[in-house]
């Protein structure tokens, strides 16, 4: 049987960048595969499976209720529009047709306002909320939250990831108390993050997670969150979540993956460290190299080796390197976030010890051969 790389002629890849959606993130254990084809194979009465599922995830999560989404891009977009339209119905089918009348600014922390591989405020332009930003780039206080807080605002939205800054940046919960004070919901996005809990436990109203990311389910989204709040989201599966639908695969894939993902026993930092372990100890056998363990700048318990290249002693840029082990064969994909500061890391997750020894190996012939030529 022809693999599927040589049936359509395309190209192997080692990951070792993390969850990346131009990877295609995660590969999900066979109890998911399962469940996926488990969902392709009946027929089920939708609204039944949304509701059911949710309770069931909601169940196992502690929070009032929950729904499977495509992806947390459209959680967010979906999550906007339930806090703007609510229980209107005339609003349910005309969020874009005529300038709102209701409230539909969304404050986030200036230092939120991130790229995720597309911008929050698309998502939140597509749910017809309208971004506003408190604080600034560097720094957002619960007053600097609570003053960018009106008559006018919809929610507040809090991104829980990496991507953001993190200093002088204010807490989930104290999010959350500025929400209360001002009777306006707070939506978290947490969509990479591994804590299921935490987030709706610090008192967020709506909490969004990525299916393929942390919890390896299939391409989907997750929101939690509080009853009512969750009631309005599932309302837009006929408004603007219909250009976002959510297939009974991905709906009892995620379902899966949620209880799998609560079962398993979580590889530790420290099994993380162990793997990489000799892979550091081979690249620092290589002049101009220095490799060793950093810890997730978000607070999560990942290790991933960082690599400090010296440009001048290999003889080329950081960025010129990344950009021949991508073009290789199989292509190779660091987290590149640092390129320009000379440092690429190795997200270890998805690759296994033999794939490190492959990589190391791309790289000693990538600079030994510079050296000899
Ligand atoms: C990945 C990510 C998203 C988007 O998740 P999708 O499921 O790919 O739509 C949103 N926000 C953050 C912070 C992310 O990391």
């Amino acid at each position: 049987m022809t693999s599927v790389y040589e049936h359509y002629g395309l190209k192997p890849v080692i990951n070792a960048s993390g969850r990346m959606t131009i990877l295609g993130v995660s590969t999900p254990g066979a109890a998911v595969v399962e469940a996926v084809n488990d969902g392709l194979s009946h027929y089920f009465e939708m609204k039944d499976l949304v509701d059911k599922t949710g309770a069931y995830i909601a169940g196992l999560l502690g929070c009032e209720d929950a729904l499977v989404v495509s992806c947390a891009s459209a959680g967010i977009a979906q999550s906007v529009a339930a806090v703007i339209a609510r229980d209107d119905d005339w609003l349910l089918d005309n969020l874009h047709s005529a300038p709102l009348s209701v409230p539909h600014e969304i404050v986030l922390p200036k230092g939120h306002n991130v790229n995720f591989g597309a911008p929050v405020g698309t998502m939140v332009a597509l749910g017809g909320g309208r971004l506003v930003e408190a604080g600034y780039a560097n720094e957002c206080s619960p007053a600097q939250l609570a003053a960018a807080v009106t008559a006018s605002t919809a929610a507040i939205l809090y991104i829980k990831s990496h991507h953001c800054v993190q200093k002088s940046h204010l807490s989930v919960a104290q999010a959350a108390a500025v929400a209360r004070e001002h009777g306006v919901p707070l939506i978290v996005d947490a969509a990479a993050e591994e804590d299921l809990q935490a987030y709706y436990a610090a008192g967020a109203d709506l909490v969004i997670y990525s299916g393929a990311k942390a919890i390896e389910g299939p391409t989907s989204g997750l929101v939690v969150g509080r009853q009512r709040h969750i009631a309005w989201v599932k309302r837009q599966s006929q408004g603007i979540g219909r250009a976002m639908k959510v297939g009974k695969e991905g709906i009892l894939g995620l379902t899966r993956a949620v209880e799998e993902y609560l079962q398993q026993e979580k590889v530790s930092g420290a099994a993380m460290v162990e793997k990489m372990t000799p892979f550091i100890a081979q690249l620092n056998g290589l002049h101009g190299v220095q490799a060793r363990v950093v810890w997730d700048s978000a607070g999560r318990d990942i290790a991933r080796t960082e690599i400090h290249l010296d440009e001048a002693a290999i003889g080329r840029s950081t960025a010129a390197l990344v950009q021949a082990l991508k073009e290789g064969r199989p292509a190779i994909y660091f987290r590149g976030y640092k390129a320009n500061e000379g440092i690429v890391e190795v997200d270890v997750r998805s690759v296994s010890a033999e794939q490190l020894h492959t990589l190391y190996l791309a790289i000693a012939s990538l600079l030994t051969g510079e050296h000899q030529g």
